[in-house]
C-alpha cells in the first residue's frame, strides 16, 4: 500500500529531541519552547509566536483572544476543517460562509464584501492545500473597518503570497504542526501576530489564565494548550530544513503535474494563482462529470494499493451544525462539487518517484 502520507523524520530531529530530554526538558516551560517560538517568529516575519498543543487549539485561542460576543459574525470559506468553525459557533459567534473559486478551491475573495454587516467582527482567511487566498482583495473588502484579519496557515508553511509569508499578513496567524503537515512535531500548532496585546492574551489562555502576581487565583478562563519541549525540539530541527521541506513538495507536486494534465476530464490545482507558487502540501484533483463521484475512485485506488483522502466536507453540510439549526439556507455549489469530486493522492514527503508514477498509472487504470 502507497499511504497517503508517511512522516519524513531525519538523524538531526530524532537527536534534537533526545537532547531536550537528556536535558531534563519535557514539559511547555524552558528555553526549548521560547528558542522555537523565536526562530518561528523570524522565519514568518513576525514579532511574536505561541507554541501550543495544536492547529485546532491555536484556532481556537485566536478566536477567544478577540473576544467574539454571541451574534457577532466571523466570515470564513464553506470548504475547509472543522477546527475553523468550532470555536467560534462554541462562542455564540456565526460562520458566514462563503464559497470557493472554481479554479484554486480558496475561499472567493470577491465574495466577502458583500458578506459584511455591522456584525462582522473578524474573517477567516484559510490558504487551503498549499495554495494562497488572495489577500490583496480580502484586505480591500474590510479596508477602514475594525474587523479582524485571521489566516489559517496550517497547510501553507513556507509559502509567500507577494513576497510576504502566509501566515504574516492578518491580525494573527494560525499553524498546525500535526504529522501530515510540510513540517511537523507530531501533534503541536503555533499563534503568530505582531500585536503585543494579543500575544498576552493567547499566552495567557495557553496557560490556564495564570497570573503572574498570584498563582492560582484566576481572573479568567483559559485552556491547557501548552506544546511540550519534545515536540519544539522536534518543530526547531524541522524548521531548520523548511526550505528544503517546500522545495521537495514542489518537485512532488510537479512530478504529479506531468502526468495528472494527460488525464481527460481531471481538474488540477494550478501551479501559480493569484500572485503566489503553489507550494503542494497536497496534490489534490477533482473528477469531471464523466468520471465516478471521488469515493467510488478512492475505493478503487484502494483496491490497486493506493491511499487516498477525501477532500473537506464543507462546513454548511456538517450534521453538527445542521443540528444546531445553522446554516439551512446555505448554498455553496463549488464546495459541493469539490466535497464528492475532489481527493488526494499520496503526497508526503517520503514518497518517490517510481511510487507517484505507480499511483497514476493506477488512477489511469481505475479512470479510463
Ligand atoms: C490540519 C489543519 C488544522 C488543524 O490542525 P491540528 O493540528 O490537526 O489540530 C486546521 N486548519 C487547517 C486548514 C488544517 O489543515
Amino acid at each position: 500500500m502507497i499511504p497517503v502520507s508517511e512522516p519524513f523524520i531525519n538523524e538531526a530531529d530524532i537527536k534534537a529531541v533526545v537532547t531536550a530530554m537528556r536535558g531534563g526538558w519535557l514539559s511547555g516551560d524552558g528555553p526549548i519552547v521560547e528558542e522555537f517560538e523565536h526562530d518561528f517568529a523570524d522565519k514568518v516575519g513576525v514579532q511574536h509566536a505561541i507554541a501550543v498543543s495544536n492547529g485546532s487549539a491555536a484556532l481556537d485561542a485566536a478566536f477567544a483572544s478577540i473576544d467574539l460576543q454571541p451574534g457577532d459574525e466571523v466570515i470564513m470559506p464553506a470548504f475547509t476543517i472543522i477546527s475553523c468553525a468550532q470555536q467560534v459557533v462554541r462562542m455564540g459567534a456565526i460562520p458566514v460562509l462563503i464559497d470557493s473559486n472554481d479554479d484554486d478551491w480558496n475561499m472567493c475573495t470577491e465574495r466577502v464584501s458583500d458578506a459584511v454587516t455591522s456584525r462582522t467582527r473578524a474573517v477567516l482567511a484559510v490558504h487551503t492545500y498549499g495554495l494562497a487566498v488572495d489577500m490583496g482583495s480580502l484586505f480591500d473588502a474590510v479596508s477602514g473597518s475594525k474587523i479582524r484579519v485571521i489566516e489559517d496557515a496550517a497547510e501553507a508553511h513556507g509559502l509567500q503570497y507577494r513576497g510576504r509569508p502566509c501566515g504574516s499578513m492578518g491580525d494573527i496567524g494560525t499553524f498546525s504542526f500535526y504529522s501530515n503537515k510540510t513540517m511537523t512535531t507530531g501533534e503541536g500548532g503555533m499563534a503568530v501576530t505582531d500585536s503585543v496585546s494579543l500575544a498576552t492574551k493567547l499566552r495567557k489562555l495557553r496557560n490556564l489564565a495564570f497570573q503572574s502576581e498570584r498563582r492560582f487565583v484566576h481572573e479568567e478562563l483559559g485552556w491547557n494548550l501548552r506544546m511540550s519541549s519534545m515536540q519544539a525540539a522536534l518543530g526547531r530541527s524541522q524548521l531548520a530544513r523548511l526550505d528544503d521541506l517546500v522545495a521537495r513538495k514542489r518537485e512532488i507536486g510537479a512530478l504529479y503535474r506531468d502526468r495528472l494534465v494527460g488525464i481527460p476530464d481531471v481538474q488540477i490545482a494550478p501551479s501559480v494563482s493569484r500572485g503566489a507558487l503553489n507550494s503542494y502540501w497536497i496534490v489534490g484533483l477533482v473528477l469531471g462529470e464523466s468520471h465516478p463521484v471521488a469515493e467510488i475512485v478512492r475505493s478503487r485506488l484502494a483496491s490497486q494499493g493506493v491511499g487516498s483522502r477525501p477532500f473537506f466536507c464543507p462546513m454548511h453540510l456538517q450534521p453538527v451544525f445542521r443540528k444546531m439549526g445553522l446554516f439551512t439556507e446555505d448554498r455553496h455549489p463549488v464546495s459541493e462539487r469539490l466535497w464528492s469530486r475532489g481527493l488526494y493522492l499520496p503526497s508526503g514527503l517520503s514518497i518517490t518517484a517510481d511510487q507517484i508514477d505507480q499511483v497514476c498509472d493506477s488512477l489511469e487504470r481505475v479512470l479510463l
